[in-house]
């Protein structure tokens, strides 16, 4: 898809998607959507900010989260809460699960969802109201598990 198309596709997706959560439709949004489409990743707040500033001076830090966050409750990002308490974004909405590698930190999709309806139905009958689930899976990515992958600091 052309660029100009798929940002026009992206701003008409959001634009329906916030009039659906009752919420504004504003530049700001629009701005930042684009931003986690063309990141096409998983990032995190400060990542999304930096990609931003050029098209919105002067945006901060809790604009960006307060955003995301909002993306979140429509549906429109996901949050995976990877290694040491970093919280990262991620625009993919099909379902499906993540790989968090606890030495260097990277966060791979694993393109299968297992059937949780047994889980969900568990949680229910202890009295939890569950909204989703999602399989994270922790350990080592294939090149922490090789020894290849460079050190983090
Ligand atoms: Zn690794
Ligand atoms: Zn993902």
């Amino acid at each position: 898809m052309p660029e100009r198309t798929a940002t026009a596709a992206h701003d008409s997706e959001l634009a329906q998607e916030l009039r659906r959560g009752g919420q504004r439709v504003t530049s700001q949004r629009l701005v930042i959507n684009r931003a986690l489409k063309a990141l096409d990743r998983h990032v995190t707040a400060e990542e999304v900010l930096s990609a931003v500033t050029e098209r919105l001076p002067g945006v901060s830090l809790p604009t960006i989260y307060s955003t995301l966050e909002l993306f979140e409750r429509l549906g429109i990002v996901r949050r995976v809460s990877a290694r040491g308490g970093a919280v990262l974004y991620d625009p993919r909405r099909e379902e499906h699960s993540h790989l968090i590698c606890e030495r260097c930190g990277k966060v791979e999709d694993l393109d299968l969802t297992p059937e949780t309806e047994g889980v969900l139905a568990a949680a229910r009958r202890q009295g939890f109201e569950p909204a989703r689930a999602e399989l994270v899976l922790h350990g080592l990515c294939a090149a922490c598990a090789a020894g290849t992958a460079p050190r983090r600091p």
